[in-house]
């Protein structure tokens, strides 16, 4: 059966250590070739991914060369700019990865404008660190000339902190959808998307959960299954002690139960297991998956990963 299938990659399938395009790129062609894996079962894909290390670096070379007349660019335009690199590196990939396996179809990046609400309650309180490292007379001198909120991070420095708002929409999802309709595949949605807050529908400095925003394109495009790729192969409870357990399948109403009793770490793996269950309640239809790229070489064989169900 053929599928429509959203597929979130997380960003350690793109960056590990060595950040430069070329490594980057080597990383992605081995990405693309589990991604021919679903493409073959001839479903419909259209891929998401993170981009926390790449605009990490970007805003860092944006604020090495930064001068009147050739100032730094702000977030929504890095986002924007890393959405057309990360993008560019994946079509790529994609494309030799098809010609090399006899595959006809396209691949299409689009970039892509996520609206958040400037009521969201997360731009009271900004959570999410991004650029640079300050000392702290330099955060507190950025704060005195701005409204930009710095906090220390764990003991190596103060960070820029910026709001994490929630997707509400996500412009040109039916752009998306009609690719998508018409067998190509689309490259969306990239860093959870560049935030606009509406009604004025401005770029602003957040940062949008590429979890939540790859779901809330599973929602928009009615995908039938959203797959989550990840570090790990399956979400396990008790994760990282002796009594660690994977899961596999499992229904919603357990995954919940497990998420009320702390079992996933906020920032990481609990933004994921809220996608999927979001998902889930607008699609009980639905199935989304949460596995690392290895699994994937097992996809349609039989099941891989933790796969989240309705009850
Ligand atoms: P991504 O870049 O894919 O978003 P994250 O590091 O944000 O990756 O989140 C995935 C990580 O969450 C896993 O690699 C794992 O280290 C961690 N994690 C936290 N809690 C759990 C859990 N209960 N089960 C599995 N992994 C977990
Ligand atoms: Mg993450």
């Amino acid at each position: 059966m053929s599928n429509k299938i959203v597929l979130a990659l997380g960003g350690n399938a793109i960056l590990s250590d060595d950040a430069s395009a070329e490594a980057q790129q080597k990383a992605l062609q081995t990405t693309a070739k589990y991604m021919v894996n679903l493409i073959e079962g001839g479903h419909k894909l259209t891929i998401s991914h993170g981009n926390g290390p790449q605009v990490g670096n970007l805003l860092l070379q944006q604020q090495a060369a930064d001068s009147e007349k050739n100032p730094a660019m702000p977030l929504d335009s890095c986002v924007a700019m890393t959405q057309g690199s990360i993008g560019y590196w994946l079509e790529n990939a994609l494309v030799r990865e098809l010609k090399a396996t006899g595959i006809e179809k396209e691949v299409a990046t689009l970039v892509t404008e996520v609206v958040v609400d400037q009521n969201d309650p997360a731009f009271k309180n900004p959570t999410k660190p991004i650029g640079p490292f300050l000392t702290e007379d330099q955060a507190k001198e950025e704060m005195a000339k701005s409204e930009v909120t710095f906090k220390e991070d764990a003991g190596r420095g103060w960070r820029k902190v910026v709001a994490s708002p929630k997707p509400i929409d996500i412009i040109g999802h039916k752009t998306i959808n009609t690719l998508l309709d018409n067998d190509i595949i689309t490259i969306s949605a990239g860093g959870g998307g560049i935030p606009v807050v509406a009604p004025s529908m401005t770029g602003v400095e957040a940062v949008i959960d590429k979890d939540f925003a790859s779901e809330k394109l599973a929602e928009l495009v009615e995908a039938d299954l959203f797959i989550i790729l990840t570090g790990v192969d399956n979400v396990a409870i008790n994760y990282g002690t002796a009594d660690e357990q994977k899961l596999e399948t499992i229904t919603v109403s357990e995954l919940k139960e497990y998420k009320e009793a702390g079992h996933f770490a906020a920032g990481s793996m609990l933004p994921k297991v809220e996608a999927v269950l979001t998902f889930l309640e607008n699609k009980p239809k639905g199935k989304a998956i949460i596995t690392s790229l290895e699994c994937l070489a097992d996809f349609g064989k039989k099941e891989v990963g933790t796969v989240i169900v309705a009850d």
